[in-house]
């Protein structure tokens, strides 16, 4: 596309795509023609002479003679340089260009710039380390309307090159008004599918390790319960990808309790008598996956779970095996499936390590399964569908009763009465306060001051940290014996408390909605009724739209509507990259424009 000797100076610019050059808009344009008409209140380029100069404190006041306009002005001058005073010398003929206006009985033009290029119009570019001229060198060479159409049609192809060659009168109304709805739609729409083409262009097929076509039937036949119409469709979904001889990949993403782990079992049946392994968050997780796998999966299916306590042994005498990261220092046999639990919780080095254990052994692949509890907003995965595949848990398999409310001092006495009726109860209570350092500047007591009230009133109080080398252990022992467990966030991780009622979370202004949905879904695991408050100092419009939702999937969108004070996952993309002219939360339709279009 490019010729290589531009692409040192493109690569500057950070242009690798012709539509990245194209969405390299001016920063203005400069109408320099002389106007023909006077009209007051607008800018014009007049040619003048200059019959008088007075200079009156910060100010250089001048009486010019516009030739081109034929009418008397005057033009101010404040804070004057030595060049203005040089340029305004009685009997000189300069071209202006500036706003006229008629004040007090005469027109006047006001800090009026001289113009030496005259009549053109001066398109602007300007970015670091690239002149205007460099640029514009190579928007002449490379956008033309031929060069657009395969990407964008013909219709928004000239709308974008018309931003970057508008005649007179188009770049006339951008100076007055910017880029109007058109523009801005073609802007937007090339930014977007740029995108998506890079995506697209990262992708590589590669062929299965194995296709796998085992039958999962007497699993889900034998379970305790009937696989909701959502977990029928992903298991429909799951089956076809292991069943292909491509390599596939899918995130399965469903609110917490929407059943993941029977997907998961389920994808090991059709993998068997092939390998599978899991990877999780945490050693709790590993565990409780462990346990079900014990008692859901055909006893034939031999399960190992490996966490950095566990002994080394041979790994390849199993047919599933889950365990954390510790997985990946241990020598692993060739599996054809790799899954990932709760995928949203992994840190970087972590999936770089996954990615590396994804991608190892050649040009066969393993296909690639990951669950996650975190709904992303739909404009997102359906970016993201060009290159993974989706499917959505959006029901739960029993209505889970969870009240959210916002508290304040005011509550204090109820919010302690309703604790001590769900002791009563033998319910479990959990109240999570804002990190040390945070809590600090933002004027809330941290678990360290709160711990003193809690131990004094209440028997059996836990205290964890994110810091606590203990706290898988300490959680463990809370959920066996305790009554209340003061945490900062670290019951974020999918672990299952079944007796856990109430949850309080203190500051959560500081959490992004998303944060404050998964720990809103700690409680009312197995049908209790659950109560989720909010203890804040503060009126927040966000928490208030927050509580009224219970689907993960709307949290999402809430995240995103506020999303500046939200802790949006927006994958890799969103690392630095935001979109100059496309938003997340309207233009969505777009996407789907471009779908029907592009259909992968
Ligand atoms: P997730 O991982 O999506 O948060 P889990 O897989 O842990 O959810 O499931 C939550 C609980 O619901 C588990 O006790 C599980 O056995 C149960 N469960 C899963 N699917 C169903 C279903 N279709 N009907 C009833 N209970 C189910
Ligand atoms: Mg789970």
């Amino acid at each position: 596309m490019f010729h290589y000797s531009d692409r040192e100076k493109l690569k500057r610019l950070r242009v690798y795509s012709l539509l990245d050059l194209a969405l390299i808009t001016p920063n203005s344009y400069e109408n320099n023609f002389i106007s023909k008409r006077l009209s007051i209140g607008e800018i014009h380029t007049i040619e003048a002479d200059v019959n008088f100069v007075e200079e009156k404190g910060n100010m250089l006041k001048i009486e010019l003679f516009s030739t081109s306009l034929n009418i008397r002005l005057q033009a101010l001058i404040f804070h004057p340089k030595i060049f203005h005073k040089l340029q305004f010398q009685i009997g000189n003929r300069l071209f202006l260009k500036g706003k006229i206006e008629f004040n007090y009985g005469k027109y006047q033009i006001t800090q009026p710039k001289i113009i030496y290029n005259i009549n053109t119009l001066e398109i602007k570019y300007k970015y670091p380390q690239i002149s205007s001229k460099e640029i514009s060198t190579l928007i002449k060479k490379y956008i033309t309307i031929e060069n657009l159409i395969p990407f964008l049609g013909s219709n928004l192809a000239l709308y974008i090159y018309k931003i970057h060659f508008p005649t007179i009168e188009e770049a006339n109304y951008f100076i007055k008004n910017g880029f109007n709805k058109k523009f801005l739609y073609a802007l937007k729409y090339t930014e977007i599918l740029n995108y998506i083409y890079k995506l697209k262009s990262k992708r590589r097929d590669f062929e299965a390790m194995e296709v796998l076509t085992s039958t999962e039937k007497e699993f889900i036949k034998n379970l305790p319960f009937e696989l909701t119409n959502d977990q029928k469709d992903a298991l429909g979904d799951i089956k076809r990808d292991l069943s292909s001889k491509k390599a596939k990949k899918r995130i399965i993403m469903g609110d917490v309790g929407s059943g993941k782990t029977i997907l998961i079992l389920s994808a090991v049946t059709i993998a068997y008598p092939h390998k599978s392994i899991l990877m999780t968050p945490t050693t709790i997780l590993a565990n409780q996956i462990y346990q079900e796998a014990k008692k859901f999966l055909s006893k034939e299916i031999r399960v190992a779970f490996v966490t950095n306590k566990s002994k080394e042994e041979d790994l390849t005498q199993y047919d599933f095996i889950i365990g954390t990261h510790a997985l990946l220092y241990r020598k692993l046999p060739k599996a054809p499936l790799i899954m990932v639990d709760e995928q949203h919780k992994f840190g970087t080095n972590q999936r770089e390590a996954i990615k590396k254990l994804v991608s190892g052994g050649g040009e066969k692949r393993p296909h690639f399964l990951q669950f996650s509890a975190t709904p992303i907003p739909r404009t997102l995965s359906m970016i993201n569908s060009f290159v993974v595949n989706y499917s959505f848990l959006k029901e739960t398999p029993f209505k889970r009763e969870i009240e959210t409310k916002i508290i304040n001092r005011d509550n204090f006495s109820d919010l302690i009465n309703h604790i001590k009726r769900e002791i009563e109860l033998k319910h479990q209570i959990i109240i999570v306060y804002p990190l040390v350092e945070e809590s600090e500047s933002i004027n809330y007591s941290s678990i360290e001051e709160g711990k003193e009230y809690w131990l004094k009133r209440f028997k059996n109080v836990y205290i964890t940290s994110g810091k606590d080398k203990n706290k898988e252990r300490v959680i463990e022992e809370f959920r066996d014996k305790g009554d209340i467990l003061l945490a900062t966030t670290v019951v974020e991780v999918g672990i299952s408390l079944p007796k856990l009622s109430t949850i309080v979370i203190v500051a959560p202004e500081r959490l992004g909605l998303a944060s404050l949905h998964q720990l809103r879904g700690r409680v009312s695991r197995n049908g209790l009724k659950g109560y989720c408050f909010l203890f804040t100092k503060y009126k927040s419009k966000r928490l208030e739209e927050f509580i009224k939702t219970k689907d993960g999937f709307e949290v999402a969108e809430l995240d995103l509507k506020y999303r500046d004070s939200g802790d949006l996952f927006l994958g890799d993309m969103q690392s630095g990259k935001r979109f100059k002219y496309f938003d997340f939360v309207e233009d969505r339709r777009i996407i789907e424009e471009i779908e029907s279009k592009i259909v992968s």
